[in-house]
């Protein structure tokens, strides 16, 4: 059995604040020691559960947050970017099932550090009828390979935004949100034990499990933050501008569609 665990900062124990999530400040230091040690619960629940091989994919910001050499040996480690499939890359190699680790819910809810994939671009994004965040967009995406998603962790907005989604994973709160930079978290230790054991329990329960799948090509309609990123986007000669700050665009799988996001979110460091 071959795991792939994506693994984000938002949702990791103890992390409220963009401070412990971007590069440059001492709090990011401790807090991406945090996101690896959670990367490492996970790795040991998917080798306790017979996993012969693990691929841990780090897929916060810049992409190299995680420290290797904290990092848990017999994994392999993906880091770095741009890459074409982001936060599920290592999926191409034909995994059988996906952990999502210290992910968080999306733009505009009430989580902690909510977002969909870039906070100063995208207010929502949604699969036709469907909004989804960055668990759902790239659940789907995994689910084009066929992957289900087994396991996720983050706080109680994440989950209750995600069960539907996924309805035969194991979820694991790590985190009470009380607001965007506050809430109730489990200490690192106790979170790390219920993601190794929640690990262990999604992929005993994996027969069961079924990817998440939007079949053929897809409606994206994407909400931006501002009516001058929305001018910014609509630069793409394929994109209609729906209001001042909606757009929609077509795309002939979901894969292309979070590739077309991300380009977009490229783009939007042209306004900052
Ligand atoms: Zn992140």
């Amino acid at each position: 059995m071959k795991v792939l665990i994506s693994t984000d900062i938002e949702g990791v124990a103890g992390v409220y604040h963009h401070e412990q999530a971007r590069q440059g400040n001492p709090e990011y230091e401790r807090a991406r020691v945090l996101m690896a040690q959670e990367a490492n619960a996970a790795i040991a629940g998917a080798f306790d559960a017979g996993a012969t091989e693990v691929l841990v994919n780090d897929s916060h910001g810049g992409f190299r947050n995680m420290p290797p050499d904290v990092l848990d040996a017999r994994a392999r480690v993906v880091q770095g970017k741009p890459r074409y499939l982001s936060m599920v890359a290592g999926v191409e190699e034909g995994v059988d099932a996906l952990c999502m680790v210290g992910y968080h819910s999306r733009a505009q809810g009430r989580g902690i550090l909510a977002h969909t994939i870039n906070s100063f671009a995208f207010a929502s994004i949604s699969l036709g009828n469907q909004e989804l965040g960055e668990a759902g967009l790239y659940g789907a995406l995994a689910g084009e390979y066929g992957v289900p998603v087994v396991m996720a962790s983050g706080d109680d907005v994440f989950i209750s935004e995600n069960q539907a989604l996924f309805p035969h994973a194991s979820f694991v709160q790590t985190k009470k949100a009380t607001g965007f930079n506050s809430g109730v978290s489990l200490s690192p230790e106790q979170s790390r034990q219920a993601i190794r054991a929640g690990v262990i329990e999604g992929l005993a329960a994996r027969a069961h499990a079924r990817p998440l799948v939007f079949q053929g090509p897809q409606v994206v309609t994407l909400r931006t933050q501002s009516p001058m990123m929305a001018d910014l986007f609509c630069q793409w000669p394929s994109f209609e501008r729906v209001d001042g700050v909606t757009l929609r665009f077509s795309a002939d799988s979901v894969e292309s569609a979070v590739r077309m996001l991300n380009c977009c979110s490229a783009m939007s460091s042209m306004l900052r």
